[in-house]
């Protein structure tokens, strides 16, 4: 099989169509891999900074070189589960393909190794929904279970951002009598916001987070504080019950998220991508190999423009023992030639030494 690179979008949507794709074979070494084209076709809206419509199921190109993320089955450096190549993605979207959308619970468990913990949480929510569901009720697709559980999890969510309101306004009530009274009229309006139950009220919610963490104020502590807490509401990357509550409503388009789509998403940001250690836009970390890692798309996205020691600190067991076990593995398929490309001989040796580096030898990778 061959994917020659496409250009647009439109490209993609002309030639590239996922029931013409020749089933892959079951091996995903890295030779396999490397047969193909340099290009990945990347889901959703999981590609950096590119801007996009993300709730269309099309496809995307994004270039990537980075040959230890075209390995299947390597452990992600930030979550510890297992990644997808491009090939074990279109398998798994051929297996969607081929059946009924009530056996999509079947196709997604024989994958769920991959799921990182977020969407395994939320899969083993939907798993538990339709179990315990018997007979008449029994919801057989992913969306109708989605929708089951979308009350109690709606209630959750609602639990731990009032929480969140509660702490921005015993900050305002230290703020000086103006910015304090803008801050409480905000928070107001939030509230009202985040008690509502309308499918579409996910979306408000986050302008009217970004909004406040917009306001002035003159204290820079204060300021910072302020900042932090907005961060802190959890999204659909953060937890199940947002997750749930997300995909149980509606798309962007006022549409309903589809079986299919929620199968998908599921899966996709499990999808190998290319992370920069020093990262690229923020810390001038260099386009090259020795300053890659290779991590979930989903993971990547969620480390985004930290600093490599935020990241890191942030879960220092799981990150220490992620990232040994995936340059443990990095290091098996090169020194085994399954990475078949003199450039990645020293890979290992010179990315764990970035990491020394920019840690300034707080961080060591024991191999
Ligand atoms: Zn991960």
């Amino acid at each position: 099989m061959r994917i020659s690179p496409l250009q647009t979008n439109k490209d993609i949507n002309n030639k590239f169509s996922f029931n013409s794709v020749q089933k892959p074979k079951q091996n995903f070494n890295c030779k396999t891999i490397n047969n193909l084209s340099n290009y990945y076709y990347l889901p959703l809206s999981f590609s950096g900074n590119r801007t996009y419509s993300s709730d269309k199921n099309e496809l995307f190109e994004v270039p990537s070189h980075f040959l230890i993320g075209k390995c299947g089955d390597v452990p992600c450096p930030a979550c510890g589960r297992k990644m997808l190549n491009q090939n074990q993605f279109l398998q798994f979207k051929e297996e969607l393909n081929a059946v009924d959308e009530s056996e999509y619970i079947n196709v997604l468990e024989k994958w769920q190794d991959y799921m990182m913990p977020v969407e395994l949480q939320a899969f083993e929510d939907i798993k538990q929904t339709i179990k315990k569901h018997t007979d008449m009720r029994k919801p057989n697709d992913l969306r109708t279970a989605l929708v089951i559980l979308r009350h109690s999890k709606l209630t959750q969510l609602q639990a731990i951002q009032m929480r969140r309101v509660k702490k921005m306004r015993s900050l305002a009530k230290s703020l000086p009598e103006e910015e304090k009274a803008v801050l409480m009229a905000k928070l107001e309006k939030l509230q009202k916001i985040i008690k509502k139950t309308g499918e579409e009220s996910p979306f408000r919610r986050k302008i009217m987070i970004d909004k406040i963490s917009k306001i002035k104020i003159k204290n820079p502590i204060k300021y910072k504080k302020l900042q932090d807490i907005a961060a802190s509401f959890p999204t659909s990357n953060d937890i199940d019950s947002a997750w749930i509550v997300k995909y149980s409503g509606k798309n962007k388009l006022g549409e309903d998220w589809t079986s299919y789509d929620i199968a998908l998403r599921l899966l996709a940001p499990s999808i190998a991508n290319t992370d920069h250690i020093l990262a690229y836009s923020t810390e001038q970390g260099h386009d090259d190999i020795t300053n890659y890692m290779s991590m979930h798309t989903g993971c990547n996205t969620r480390k985004s423009n930290k600093s490599f020691l935020q990241w890191y600190y942030e879960d220092k067991k799981l990150r220490q023992q992620s990232m040994e076990d995936y340059f443990k593995k990095a290091d098996e398929l090169i020194s085994s030639g399954q990475v078949d490309n003199p450039k990645y001989t020293d890979y290992v040796a010179k990315a764990t030494e970035t990491i020394r580096e920019v840690s300034k030898g707080k961080v060591e990778i024991k191999l």
